[in-house]
């Protein structure tokens, strides 16, 4: 049976490639499964494959416009040894839990996991719709996203890839970590300027029609690959399915048995892929959703009101500090009876007024879900405790996750088997973790606490890291926020950009 996608503000209906095409709906919806497939393949048989293989069974239901052979080839050139282990997910047991590591790719966090495929199934929905132009992803980023972006679509052929970045407004490793990325179809810019002008920037660039005919010309097309995309939702089911198969496999649950999953959650992404887990059969109980003291989610779960209206904190949980959880639409929704119309007047609320309030009907779809969040000192002691008490480390995101865990054990005493999203590598927060830890670790600088993170908690240091300290510097490109449309022009017409002091200097 064919899955077509339907956007979640009108009636607009496509296939599951031209959703990915598009990423957004022509009326600003996202695209939702029309009916969410069934796993219609007994656990016992999922308990036998590897990662690619659940990979295929699981996306296979859902992207039913893709070959066989098309689909396969995707899961062959994301999941490869871009991933340092062959499990791709491995699990791992500590304190009476289950840490599904996600953080195994490129870029050592668990954006990897879909963005190692997006740019396949991306190349693949245009082939598939006559697409003859060569797809261009602008994004712009505040550190994390750009460089798991960069690195899922560095060479892979008939894309480009153009990545700004707010210069001064990212951490010193994540700079480097864009600035050395390889691909000659890599494109690296640094702006003067702040990421909410970084961001205004390439919207600006999306929505320029005379840009776009002019591209059009010259054989491009924009894109984006940014977490709305059904091309990144539908990857992250996969993991689920895959930690539910292994853990039947290793006899820590059977065939039918509930489990719970713990994610810490900033754009509703991952925990929604859960949530369509849940949907498409697999025996999961409770959905828990850890925020920082972001706590939008937290305050929604509990009052049925979403409002953003508050102040925005930095945390040490840099990628979870959001007050638009953008993914949440889709649950929404799902439980407005999957109506358009219902949901594109909350959506409407949340931009004019800044918030919105479901009814009581609705909330009763919100029963599968736990919220609550973590302060920032009791995620640091949550990273403490657990590593005094089991030696392994974890970072400050999946520690929100560990805590919360924590919080709902002690409201519902629920022991139903847990299994917590770890979505970064200790090595990518290695400050936090580690100051978390002990406080005389602050004196040290960055590589000689990443080798002391390795020592004390007996974990090679990932190559992602290694990497970066010797790597050469490819990008140096600096402009003016408003030269941004003027440098994708010239990287596009393959004009050397000239070097950064040319470029509007100070
Ligand atoms: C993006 C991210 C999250 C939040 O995931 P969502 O899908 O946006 O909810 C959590 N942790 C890390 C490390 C991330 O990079």
């Amino acid at each position: 049976m064919e899955v077509m996608y339907k956007s979640t503000r009108s009636s607009q209906t496509v296939t599951a490639s031209q959703a990915i095409l598009k990423g957004l709906a022509d009326d600003g919806g996202l695209f939702v499964p029309v009916t969410i497939p069934k796993l219609d393949i007994p656990v016992s048989k999922l308990a036998g494959m590897n990662y690619q293989e659940t990979a295929y069974e699981v996306m296979s239901r859902f992207f039913t416009d893709f070959t066989e052979e098309e689909l396969k080839d995707c899961i062959r050139k994301a999941y490869d040894d871009k991933f340092d282990t062959k499990e791709i997910a491995p699990l791992k047991e500590a304190d009476g839990a289950y840490y599904l590591e996600l953080f195994h790719g490129a870029t050592i966090a668990f954006k990897d996991m879909a963005l190692s495929i997006l740019p396949h199934l991306l190349t693949t929905s245009a082939k598939k719709n006559n697409v003859k132009n060569e797809i261009v992803i602008l994004t712009a980023t505040s550190g994390d996203t750009g460089k798991a972006a960069l690195a899922g679509f560095a060479d892979v052929p008939h894309t480009k890839i153009v990545v700004f970045y707010p210069k001064g407004g990212v951490s010193p490793i994540q700079e480097k970590q864009m600035v050395t990325q390889k691909g000659d179809n890599t494109f690296v810019v640094g702006i003067k300027g702040n990421f909410d002008q970084a961001q205004s920037g390439v919207k600006e660039i999306f929505g320029n029609k005379e840009l776009a005919k002019y591209m059009d010309e010259k054989g491009f097309q924009f894109s984006c690959a940014n977490s709305i995309n059904v091309g990144r939702l539908i990857p992250q089911v996969v993991y689920y399915v895959y930690a539910y198969a292994k853990l039947t496999a290793a006899g820590k649950l059977t065939d039918g048995e509930l489990m719970n999953v713990v994610v810490p959650t900033g754009n509703f992404g991952n925990i929604l892929a859960a949530f369509f887990a849940k949907n498409m059969g697999l025996p999961i109980g409770k959905l828990i959703c850890a925020s920082n003291d972001n706590k939008v989610l937290y305050d929604f779960f509990t009052t049925g009101t979403y409002d953003k209206n508050r102040e925005f904190i930095l945390t040490n949980s840099p990628s979870m500090d959001i007050l638009i959880s953008s993914n949440l639409e889709r649950l929404i929704y799902r439980i407005a009876g999957n109506d358009d119309v219902k949901n594109q007047e909350l959506m409407k609320a949340l931009s004019t007024e800044g918030k919105y309030t479901i009814t009581d009907e609705m909330k009763e779809g919100l029963k599968d879900f736990y919220g609550n969040y973590a302060t920032e000192a009791e995620t640091a002691k949550r990273i403490r405790d657990l590593y005094e008490k089991t030696g392994y480390i974890i970072d400050t995101h999946t520690a929100v996750a560990s805590c919360v865990y924590q919080k709902y054990l002690a409201d519902t005493k629920d022991t139903t088997t847990a299994v917590i999203a770890s979505t970064a590598s200790p090595f990518k927060f290695t400050r936090s973790v580690m100051k978390a830890i002990d406080e005389k670790y602050d004196a040290m600088e960055d590589f000689a606490l990443a080798d002391e993170l390795s020592k004390i908690g007996k974990v090679k240091i990932p190559r992602a890291i290694e990497e970066i300290r010797t790597a050469e510097v490819r990008h140096n490109t600096v402009v003016e926020v408003d030269e941004m449309e003027a440098t994708v022009k010239k990287f596009l017409n393959g004009t050397p950009i000239q070097s950064p002091t040319s470029i509007g200097g100070e």
